[in-house]
């Protein structure tokens, strides 16, 4: 099914305890995150559900049906279309957040990912032998594709300057904890000389705050890392254990690295655990779960991006 989703060793990230509780309501979100409602217009993400059910727009076919991208390509192909951020979209980068059965381009340079903060160039990924290790990765020339997987962790796309400079990020609590997010916008920005006022961002599926609970050693270590604050995303539900907004502090680490908060869509912001007609799900799924592919890329002819951010 996931072709091109080649999980690297050690992608998955054990977190002590954790739940899946497909059925689970949706505690309501007071982060401020967006619902998830796009317009089909341009294809994005389903709105969220509140019921925890399948979604009855997905084809039960592929799974992974999208309405068509506005991208010109030719609707009803077989593989499932990843699912695009308005954020993005509006600035004219090619992107998409994967869903089961999707693929990225041939070309997209991967790092091999370790939940750490490491972050590799699109050059560094397309070098002969085995890929650098990082968890985040940087893209800067025309046609430059870059990605990462993820199977309930957070994944990050960006972009600068309407597209003159793109990475992806892959960021799960180990990698928040450890700066992933900060160190990839920074390089974005140190590697292509655009403020950091000009990036744009879009956050993608992952295990929401409705299905990831995590213990007391993980919630210290966050606390440690963005301070008070982030444990606003921590909701307690039994002693030393609390359910996790991946998202929300994944949201917070791009504002602390400078990002605005209007920069950061979410359209596809998905809970991965809780839609297992479209994700894939380590929490859900066990070892065995696949991982889904994102990428974002460089248009070939910059003057094709529209709208500077
Ligand atoms: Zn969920």
């Amino acid at each position: 099914m996931s072709k091109a989703a080649q999980p690297p060793r050690s992608e998955a990230e054990p977190s002590g305890v954790v739940s899946a509780r497909d059925g689970a309501a949706q505690p309501p979100r007071s982060d401020g995150e967006p619902s998830g409602v796009v317009s089909a217009r341009d294809g994005a993400a389903q709105p969220p559900r509140s019921d925890g059910e399948p979604s009855g727009v997905v084809s039960a076919r592929d799974g992974a049906a999208q309405p068509p991208r506005s991208d010109g390509e030719p609707s009803g192909g077989r593989k499932a279309r990843p699912l695009v951020d308005l954020a993005l979209a509006r600035c004219g980068v090619p992107h998409g957040f994967g869903v089961r059965g999707s693929v990225a381009p041939d070309r997209c340079g991967r790092p091999r990912q370790v939940h750490g903060a490491a972050v590799v160039s699109a050059e560094a990924c397309r070098a002969p032998g085995p890929p650098p290790e990082g968890d985040a990765v940087v893209a800067t020339a025309p046609g430059d594709v870059v990605g990462v997987v993820t199977a309930d962790c957070v994944p990050i796309l960006l972009a600068v300057g309407g597209g003159r400079a793109v990475a992806a990020i892959h960021a799960g609590w180990r990698g928040l904890v450890r700066g992933v997010v900060e160190a990839g916008v920074a390089e974005l920005v140190r590697a292509s000389a655009v403020a950091v006022t000009r990036v744009t961002a879009a956050i993608g599926p992952h295990i929401g705050p409705c299905c990831y609970e995590v213990d007391a050693p993980v919630l210290e270590a966050l606390r440690a890392r963005l301070g008070a604050e982030a444990m606003a995303h921590a909701r307690p539900v039994r002693a030393g254990h609390a359910m996790l907004d991946l998202g929300a502090l994944a949201r917070l680490a791009l504002r602390r690295a400078g990002v605005g908060e209007a920069a950061i869509g979410s359209d596809a912001a998905l809970c991965t655990a809780c839609d297992r007609e479209r994700f894939h799900s380590y929490r859900r799924d066990g070892p065995g779960a696949g991982r889904l592919v994102h990428f974002v890329a460089i248009p070939e002819r910059l003057d094709t991006a529209s709208g500077e951010p």
